[in-house]
C-alpha cells in the first residue's frame, strides 16, 4: 500500500544550535550543513513516483511501530522527534508528525511480538531519533525486549544522528547504560554526509561509544551538491576511519515526497564508487545501496545489479535475479518541468 503524499504532512522545520553553528552560510545552494537543515521551495515538488512512504513500511507493521520487512530482524519506531529535521528525510510521513515517543502499551505489543517470533534477533531502534528518548526511556525499551526474548540473545542497533546534529546527548552515563541494558550487544548507527560535520565534538561522542565498546557504523545519504563529489566522500570516508566508525552504507536517495532535488542518478553514484575504490582501503568503503521503492527491500548497487535504463527508469537486479525500476534523471527532470 502506498500512503498518499498530504500537503498537511510535512516535515517540520528545525535544527540545533550546534548543528546551526556548523553552517558558513545561511544560503542552502552555498553551503552543505544549510543545505540539509533549511527547507526550500524544491520540497514543493513532488513527483509522480514520489510518496509518503517510499519504502512502503506501513505493510510490513504487524503491530503498531513495529516493521518486520526481513526474517531475522525488525524496527521499531521508538520516537517521532528529531534535534534536527534533514531536508531529505525518507521517513517524513512520521518523523516530526507529532511529539510523542512509543506508549507503554505499544512497547509491549512489540516486545510480546519479538519474543513470539524466535526467528527475530536483531532489533533495530529507530524513529525519528531515538536518542531523543530520556535515558531512563531507552533503557526501558532495551529491557523490555530483553526480557520478552528470555534467554535469546539480541543485537540491537540504535540509528541515531544524534552524534551529528547534538554530539553532547552522547555521554558516559547514556554509553554505559546502553551497554549494560543492551548486555554487550549494541550498536551505534549513525549518518555523517559531510566532512564538516565530523568536528572534535563529534570525535569525543565517538570516542565515548567505542571505549565502552560500543561499536559505530555509519550510514551516508548521497546527496546532490553536498557530497557526490570524489573528493568530500574520500575525505568523510577516511576520517570516519580515524574516529573508529565503519563507513556501512552509501544510500542512493529514496523517492520520499519532495525531495528529487537531493537525488543523483545511480551512474554519478555509481562513478563515484569506482573513484573511491582507487582512492581508499576496503575498510574504507561503504556498499552503495537503495531501498528499493516498491518496498523489495535493500539492493547493492553494483555494474552488475545496474542493467541500464529502459523507458525513463533504471532496471535493477534484486537477489533473487527479480527486476526491480528506479527513475532516471532525465524523468525527473521532466516531471519537475511539467
Ligand atoms: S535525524 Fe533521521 S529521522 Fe530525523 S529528520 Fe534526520 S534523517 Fe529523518
Amino acid at each position: 500500500m502506498k500512503l498518499p503524499s498530504r500537503v498537511d504532512e510535512k516535515l517540520p522545520e528545525g535544527v540545533s544550535r550546534y548543528y546551526a553553528s556548523l553552517a558558513e552560510s545561511l544560503d542552502p545552494e552555498k553551503d552543505p550543513i544549510a543545505a540539509q537543515f533549511m527547507r526550500t521551495d524544491a520540497e514543493d515538488h513532488v513527483l509522480p513516483h514520489e510518496c509518503s512512504d517510499p519504502l512502503e513500511e506501513a505493510r510490513y507493521m504487524p503491530v503498531p511501530r513495529l516493521i518486520h520487512r526481513y526474517p531475522n530482524r525488525v524496527l521499531l519506531l521508538a520516537c517521532e522527534r528529531c534535534a534536527t529535521y534533514c531536508r531529505h528525510c525518507f521517513r517524513r510521513h512520521f518523523t516530526g508528525q507529532s511529539d510523542g515517543q512509543i506508549r507503554s502499551q505499544d512497547l509491549a505489543r512489540a516486545a510480546a511480538y519479538v519474543g513470539a517470533h524466535s526467528e527475530i534477533d536483531e532489533v533495530l531502534i529507530s524513529g525519528g531519533d531515538p536518542l531523543m528518548l530520556d535515558d531512563a526511556r531507552l533503557v526501558d525499551i532495551l529491557d523490555s525486549m530483553n526480557a520478552a526474548v528470555g534467554i535469546r540473545p539480541l543485537v540491537f542497533r540504535i540509528a541515531t544522528r544524534m552524534p551529528v546534529v547534538m554530539p553532547a546527548r552522547i555521554t558516559q552515563a547514556l554509553a554505559k547504560r546502553m551497554r549494560e541494558h543492551g548486555q554487550g550487544r549494541v550498536w551505534i548507527v549513525t549518518q555523517v554526509n559531510h566532512p564538516r560535520e565530523m568536528t572534535s565534538a563529534f570525535a569525543a561522542a565517538m570516542t565515548c561509544l567505542v571505549d565502552q565498546g560500543i561499536p559505530v557504523l555509519n550510514q551516508t545519504v548521497l546527496l546532490r551538491g553536498i557530497n557526490d563529489d570524489l573528493d568530500v566522500l574520500t575525505e568523510l570516508f577516511s576520517g570516519l576511519l580515524r574516529v573508529r566508525v565503519k563507513p556501512y552504507y552509501l544510500f542512493q536517495g529514496d523517492l520520499a515526497a519532495g525531495t528529487s532535488h537531493f537525488r543523483t542518478t545511480i551512474d554519478a553514484g555509481l562513478d563515484l564508487m569506482d573513484g573511491l575504490r582507487d582512492r581508499l582501503s576496503g575498510m574504507a568503503m561503504p556498499t552503495y545501496a537503495v531501498d528499493l521503492p516498491d518496498g523489495g527491500g535493500k539492493i547493492a548497487l553494483t555494474r552488475a545489479t545496474v542493467r541500464g535504463v529502459e523507458d525513463g527508469y533504471y532496471i535493477l537486479l534484486d537477489r533473487n535475479g527479480r527486476q526491480h525500476r528506479y527513475p532516471y534523471e532525465d524523468r525527473l527532470a521532466d516531471a519537475v518541468m511539467g
